[in-house]
């Protein structure tokens, strides 16, 4: 094993192996604008990222007078859209949570909707012209642990229950290998309603397409300032926009503004992408394309690259203090680069030596049920989209479609979801919120940690990790 405990092999930063890798594939040549002066337009969106780009293109779309403007603080993509797993799936593995918080037929309106959002995403990701890396073969859960087989039977049962059984099919230990070896992977379930993608090529070709749609794109704009009024105004360093609607598609940031802080809590998750070894996926027959993930709460999440690399992910980075994106723990926390790697080293023995050329973090917006809401602040026109909790690639298509149907003001299939509609539930206010959810990770992490080795956590870490469950919340919850 490579990585000693809490020392990665690469340092970790905010900047990912995609993001570099897109910018070196436009040539080092980003021909970007910096809002300057004053613009009046129809509609401002905040953020450059998957919510606020899709967002702009649905609104181009559904509405093609309206002028739009979208600034961004640094580089379209530089946030968690160029930094994510790009792991692409809709809502079918998250059909036994979502029936307990939203009911079983809103789970499945809103599992309906990542598969629109799903064949959405493929005809723009395929469309000739386009070297996005689109791959799909399916998402695998895997068992990695006896306390991770009795998940399988939740998922299959639940697909089965909801007279949906072919979006969740389990495999035994032997189908798992056919795909992808490893001694320590068991039976799993395949949801073949996913794919692989390179998310920040896909970013910045969804600002090209917004550009090209006739969206006023501004990068290095970060907005400063907003005064809610009739029109809104949006302030830069350098400018203002006038606009009568207002996104704001900014992500973890969201957690720092008032109508949405108490839904909000800010995660992180960390990544690390190989050398290219693609005689050692041989030696796995890890030939298709399959995003696989273990069935750990604080999952290990992995797929490959089409020249053979491997990015291994875990979503158990640290939390930051009363929602502060600015905390560089979300970053640059070793000990959770290290985590990742030696999950790589763990799950998939055969790249025991295979180099590290990168590690990053990035923050997650998770909501107290897991699930993302679009909403417009109450008296104003100003509306906006967060909470993916980790899980936004294929659901920023559903934001930016929910966002252009409030902008527009129109009751359709996807104002409707409950993502826009539901009540949302509240974490309790900090202290409480993150020192207990610090404390809950900690007995969550020492529990699976310790199940991987087939032992039980140590008694009061086991009392943690069951708080959640015991106060009905869905954080933490495995
Ligand atoms: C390490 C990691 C791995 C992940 N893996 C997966 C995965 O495999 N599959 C999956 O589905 N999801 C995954 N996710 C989650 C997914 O990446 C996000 O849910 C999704 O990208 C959110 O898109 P967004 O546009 O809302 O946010 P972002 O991409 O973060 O965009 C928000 C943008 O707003 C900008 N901004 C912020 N404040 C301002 C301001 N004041 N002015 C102007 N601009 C501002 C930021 O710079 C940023 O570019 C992962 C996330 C991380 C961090």
């Amino acid at each position: 094993m490579n990585a000693a405990k809490h020392h990665p092999s690469a340092e970790p930063s905010g900047i990912s192996w995609w993001f570099e890798d897109a910018l070196q594939a436009e040539g080092g040549q980003v021909a970007s604008a910096v809002l300057t002066g004053e613009l009046r337009v129809d509609v401002a969106i905040v953020g450059g990222g998957f919510t606020g780009l899709w967002t702009a293109l649905a609104l181009k779309e559904r509405s093609p007078t309206q002028t739009i403007a979208l600034i961004e603080s640094a580089l379209c993509g530089s946030g968690a859209s160029g930094s994510n797993g790009g792991k692409v799936h809709g809502y079918w593995a998250s059909l036994q949570g979502m029936a307990e918080s939203i009911g079983e037929d809103a789970a499945l309106a809103v599992a309906r909707a990542g598969t629109r959002a799903q064949d959405a995403i493929r005809a723009f990701a395929t469309t000739p012209g386009r070297d996005v890396w689109w791959r799909e073969a399916g998402n695998i859960r895997v068992s990695t642990a006896s306390a991770q087989d009795k998940k399988i039977d939740g998922y299959t049962s639940m697909a089965r229950r909801l007279g949906v059984p072919d979006t969740a099919v389990a495999l035994t230990a032997e189908q798992v290998a056919a795909r992808c070896r490893s001694p320590v992977f068991r039976g799993g379930v395949l949801f073949p309603e996913g794919a692989n993608v390179h998310p920040a090529r896909l970013a910045r070709a969804l600002r090209m397409a917004a550009i090209e749609a006739g969206v006023a794109v501004f990068e290095n704009s970060p907005m400063i300032g907003l005064d809610r009024g009739t029109p809104n105004r949006v302030r830069t360093p350098q400018g203002q926009i006038i606009a009568r609607e207002v996104v704001l598609a900014t992500n973890a940031a969201l957690a720092g503004e008032a109508e949405a802080k108490p839904h909000l809590s800010v995660f992180s998750s960390y990544a690390v992408m190989t050398e290219a070894a693609p005689a050692r996926l041989q030696q796995m027959g890890w030939a298709g394309d399959e995003g696989i993930a273990d069935l750990r709460m604080f999952l290990h999440y992995f797929r490959k690259t089409p020249d053979g690399r491997v990015l291994m992910g875990s979503g158990s980075g640290p939390i930051a203090y009363g929602g502060n994106t600015a905390d560089p723990a979300l970053t640059q926390d070793p000990a959770s680069a290290a985590r990742a790697e030696r999950g790589l080293r763990r799950l998939l023995p055969i790249m025991a030596d295979v180099a590290v050329t990168k590690a990053w973090g990035g923050a997650i917006d998770i909501s107290a049920d897991r699930l993302p809401f679009f909403r417009t602040i109450p008296g104003t026109r100003i509306h906006y989209g967060c909470g993916y909790s980790g899980h936004g690639v294929n659901a920023t298509y559903v934001g930016g479609q929910c966002l252009a149907a409030l902008v527009l003001d129109v009751k359709d299939e996807w104002s409707s979801l409950p993502l826009c509609t539901r009540s949302l539930p509240r974490f309790p206010p900090d202290p409480f919120r993150t020192l207990g959810a610090r404390a809950i990770r900690w007995g969550i992490l020492a529990c699976e940690e310790a199940e991987e080795n087939e032992q039980s956590g140590p008694m009061l870490a086991r009392a943690l990790a069951a708080v959640p469950r015991v106060f009905g919340l869905r954080i933490g919850t495995r």
